[in-house]
């Protein structure tokens, strides 16, 4: 079966389409500045060069047909038509608390993702217009919505409710959902596969570490805490996200710098985070760089960064009771040594520790702890995409 994986961006689509039996990409590519001049398609088939047509795409249909266009090009396609596409499953960020594992895509569950629009309201419209604009050019293919919030559902109340009135839960949903969820549910059961284990019987903390990051706890199988709240600004220090911050500083910048709330969310979602902290850059190599040339605000954010890694390691020990695994994913926690083994640091009185050889390898599934380590740190690709095509396989 071939699965075309779609994650849709208010200007952006990317793409896998995944053949479900060999697990294999078969191509990906990305669909940028729809609806804008300059609007191109970046397409990779497995093993091939990659390809970019340039090309107008007035909205997001016309977006999806070029992506179908490019999938059965005679030149640079991977199949012969569009009948070779047999399911397609959709990124969608929110599902609120309607939505507690993937779907198949009806009109029903198009108003209920609608319904959680106000959550997500930059990114649930957009996942829609990708659900349906595949409509349009792929009538008769199943689909299948796939939730980053969907994993954190099984969340007692004691970890999702928030110390505000009980009206704003009851009238607006106000509680902490999480995301990065098909992450976190795929890295634990990975890191349980790994070690010959079964997931039911692990209390596993999980640190995806990428631009956006987020870290779960992950008790017999079931998420029972995360540090994403009602949106993905809270939690961890991020590329450009603050993470979490005392509340009261919104309205004390917005009175100093005379700007709206919108403005200082606007401040604390795109211009903070180790960016912002740093000004040096978002991205972890050009951190560690500045950091070794003696920049000191680099070190800071660095330094502010991991402790807030391992201060969240510690409190979800204490929501578990304990620990079996810690693991690592995501482009910083996947590549970077250096942020794990300034993690580690905090690890001791877990009875855990970080081995310098073993962290030296990137990108790759690794025991990175020492042999007889009371805990096992591990290093767990993530591969968000299969995960979906697995998902949406399961569903049709
Ligand atoms: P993601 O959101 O998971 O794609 O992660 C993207 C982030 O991973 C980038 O912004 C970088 O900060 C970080 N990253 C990617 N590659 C490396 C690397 N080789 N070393 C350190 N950080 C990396």
């Amino acid at each position: 079966m071939n699965v075309l994986v779609i994650n849709c961006g208010s200007s952006s689509l990317k793409y896998q389409l995944i053949n479900s039996e060999s697990e294999e990409v078969l191509a990906k590519g990305l669909c940028e500045r729809i609806g804008m001049d300059g609007a191109r398609l970046n397409h990779t088939p497995a093993g091939g060069e990659k390809v970019v047509i340039e090309s107008p795409m007035p909205d997001h249909t016309v977006a999806v047909q070029m992506v179908i266009d490019a999938l059965t090009d005679a030149n640079h396609g991977v199949v012969k038509s569009l009948d070779e596409i047999d399911a397609v499953g959709h990124r969608i960020v929110h599902g609120g608390e309607k939505f507690a594992s993937s779907v198949v895509i009806n009109e029903e569950v198009i108003k209920a993702i609608e319904e959680c629009n106000d959550l997500a309201p930059l990114h649930n419209p957009a996942n829609l217009i990708g659900i349906r604009a595949c409509q349009k050019i792929m009538a008769n293919v199943p689909m299948v919505a796939v939730f980053d919030t969907a994993f954190h559902q099984t969340m007692p109340e004691k970890a999702y409710m928030y110390g505000l009135p009980y009206e704003y839960y009851e009238k607006y949903k106000v509680r902490r959902y999480g995301f990065h969820g098909t992450s976190h549910d795929f890295v634990s059961s990975r890191a349980a596969e790994i070690l010959g284990k079964t997931r039911e019987d692990l209390k596993i903390i999980v640190c995806h570490l990428g631009n956006g990051a987020s870290i779960s706890a992950v008790k017999n199988g079931k998420c029972v805490d995360t540090s994403m709240g009602l949106t993905p600004l809270e939690g961890l220090i991020m590329g450009t996200r603050c993470g979490d911050i005392d509340p009261a500083i919104v309205e004390f910048i917005a009175n100093k710098e005379n700007l709206t709330v919108s403005e200082v969310n606007n401040v604390m979602n795109k211009k903070s985070g180790v960016e912002g902290m740093s000004r040096v850059s978002s991205d972890f190599r050009d951190l560690s760089k500045a950091m070794d040339e003696g920049n000191a605000l680099a070190k800071m954010a660095l330094e502010a960064y991991t402790y807030r890694v391992a201060k969240y390691i510690g409190s979800y020990v204490a929501a578990m009771n304990g620990v079996d695994v810690i693991a690592f994913t995501a482009g910083i926690g996947e590549n970077d040594g250096r942020v794990r083994a300034m993690v580690g640091e905090y690890l001791d009185y877990l009875g855990c520790g970080i081995d310098a050889e073993k962290n030296a390898i990137r990108g790759e599934e690794v025991i990175i702890s020492r042999p007889d380590d009371k805990v096992t740190v591990m290093v767990v690709p993530t591969n968000e995409e299969l995960a979906i095509a697995r998902q949406t396989v399961a569903l049709v």
